[in-house]
């Protein structure tokens, strides 16, 4: 694993509540797999469309993501972190 922000998927996934209802929304990650997920329709090249996908660090704390995914990878791995 290269990336501990999206666990090399190149982007993130998070949920949000809105007027009392949970949706799921994705964030593009700043690494280079991030790239092939950061959309913006509503300027650039391209058909226009109200549809964006943020980068990771606007919607999600960074730190805590790359926390929280160290932590996993020791618990799967631990010969790994001696
Ligand atoms: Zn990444």
């Amino acid at each position: 694993m290269k990336c501990y922000i999206c666990r090399d998927l190149g982007f993130v996934l998070f949920t949000q509540s809105i007027k009392g209802s949970v949706y799921e929304f994705i964030a593009h990650c700043s690494c280079v797999k991030g790239n092939d997920y950061a959309y913006d329709g509503r300027g650039g090249e391209g058909p226009k469309s109200r549809y964006y996908v943020p980068p990771v660090g606007d919607v999600l704390p960074v730190a805590d993501l790359i926390e929280q995914n160290r932590r996993l990878e020791a618990e799967f791995r631990p010969e790994k972190i001696a």
